[in-house]
């Protein structure tokens, strides 16, 4: 029986966070807005009108490019229009960048869990990028019944399209390729990258071959996939579909592939050959793009440490677990979050890191907030954790104080004095606390003294009670303990 290796190249259209469209003043994100709200001449091609370059695109895109280690970052680029028909594309063509893009030759390393790293080096799969362009989306044919409404919204949105090289290996790979895309893009504020809102879109070209073998052969394109779990139940559907076409003589031809999400499966759109040719030519209508030395040198230096980078300095220079440093890079303001903390409290990097995976990303979860949105700042979060450690405060109560300092925006120091919740260590109130539980509870007092020392955490839980919470708990135990004992 032969064994199969899967050979998978992805291409993503990622839409930029930018606030106007690519070439004119228009609203860029139109989500839950009414179809044909966000549109002007320019944008929904009427005669005598010129496109005028967003500059933030350019700088969007070329910092993307340089997280990617592109090897070249052009100094002149060009735009090109690409030619076809479609009711939802005004113009008659778009504009894109073909055989001049912006940039080229570059790669993202994906490390690779553990089960799938064998025979793969360092565990990381170095995917390379083979083109990074700039163009505009356009715009969306909805199908009600038998009518087809247009929405121009979308024409006119910027996209950066990156195309990768066929270096992935299996639907897994694919997937953790988006999802480190996704992570990177958010990182970099060049994108909200959320799929289900199309601004991440995702094709894949899925061929196989006989493992050992170095051979690409033909391959499918699988289109339409809106989620991470779409991508890869698709492209292992797709893997089966070749493999079982393979071993029973048949040949793979070169289909275009759409995935219904609902059904399941794969449908056969067309035929490679029926692809139209889109008379490419340079745009007319726009300047080259020109990035000098010196610009191109500075986008390179203004980019941040990158998130593999930062997990594995989390790692070496705070003597992290692993799973600690991938939770806190998985958002780069959680991550300055942990830094700042760190730095506030003068060390402790496990504490700080215990706190925020267990009750800081609670917080975050349930006011759908990120870390740089928090009033809880990393000043006051180490503030808490000092008076935890000082046992001014007990755990559960530096624990409410999250909540209370997100609610209030006022700091630990003044909401411990205002509600009075600054433990009670003092002996001699614990000890009078102590005396009136035993005093009042005559029968638990004797089951505790002919042997059930078991209640001892009853008689805990009643001091704690009364002290609304603020009594330090061991030395409540060691106070109950020594009254408790025949005398
Ligand atoms: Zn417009």
């Amino acid at each position: 029986m032969t064994l199969f290796e899967s050979v998978i190249g992805l291409e993503t259209h990622i839409q930029l966070n930018t606030r106007s469209k690519i070439f004119c003043a228009c609203k860029a994100d139109s989500w839950g807005d009414p179809p044909n709200t966000n549109i002007c001449p320019v944008c929904t091609g009427l005669p005598g009108v010129l496109p005028a370059l967003n500059q933030l695109v350019v700088a969007k895109a070329a910092r993307l490019a340089a997280a990617m280690h592109v090897e070249r970052l052009a100094g002149e680029s060009f735009f090109a229009r690409k030619n076809y028909f479609y009711p939802d594309l005004p113009k008659g063509y778009q504009i894109s960048q073909y055989n001049e893009p912006l940039a080229q030759g570059g790669y993202l390393d994906l490390p690779l869990p553990e089960e799938h790293r064998d025979g793969v080096p360092d565990g990381e799969r170095r995917v390379h990028i083979w083109k990074l362009h700039m163009e505009e989306d356009a715009g969306k044919t909805v199908h009600r019944g038998d009518r087809r409404l247009i929405d121009f919204n979308r024409c006119g949105v910027p996209l950066v399209e990156m195309v990768t090289g066929p270096d992935l290996r299996s639907a897994d790979e694919a997937a953790l390729y988006v999802i480190r895309l996704r992570q990177l893009l958010r990182w970099l504020d060049v994108s909200e990258a959320d799929m289900e809102k199309g601004q991440l879109r995702c094709d894949a070209n899925v061929s196989i071959r006989p493992q050992g073998s170095t051979e690409l052969n033909t391959k499918t394109e699988i289109k339409n996939v809106n989620s991470i779990d779409s991508l890869r139940q698709a492209i292992q559907t797709e893997i089966a579909r070749q493999i079982r076409e393979f071993e029973s003589g048949g040949t793979i031809e070169a289909w275009t592939l759409e995935w219904d999400e609902d059904e399941g499966v794969l449908r056969k759109m067309r035929s490679k050959e029926t692809e139209a040719d889109y008379r490419y030519f340079r745009e007319p209508d726009l300047l080259p793009i020109q990035l000098t030395e010196e610009e191109r040198a500075q986008v390179v230096e203004a980019l941040p440490e990158l998130p593999l980078e930062r997990r594995r300095r989390f790692v070496e220079e705070y003597e992290l677990p692993a799973y600690d440093a991938e939770i806190l890079t998985e958002e780069r303001s959680l991550s300055e979050y942990f830094e700042a903390a760190v730095g506030a409290l003068a060390g402790q990097p496990k504490i700080v890191s215990n706190w925020l995976m267990n009750d800081v990303l609670r917080l975050l979860r349930e006011r759908g907030l990120t870390a740089g949105g928090l009033r809880l700042t990393p000043a006051y979060l180490a503030e808490i954790i000092r008076m935890v450690q000082s046992k001014d405060i007990t755990t559960n109560t530096g624990k409410e104080l999250l909540d209370k300092i997100e609610t209030t925006g006022q700091s630990p120091g003044e909401i411990v004095a205002a509600e009075g919740l600054r433990q009670v260590t003092d002996v001699d109130a614990l000890g009078a606390l102590a005396r009136q539980v035993l005093a009042e509870n005559p029968d638990q007092v004797a089951q505790y003294r002919s042997g059930k020392t078991t209640l001892i955490g009853w008689f805990v839980g009643q001091v704690m009670k009364r002290s609304g919470g603020q009594a330090d708990p061991q030395k409540a135990r060691q106070l109950l303990e020594e009254q408790l004992r025949p005398s």
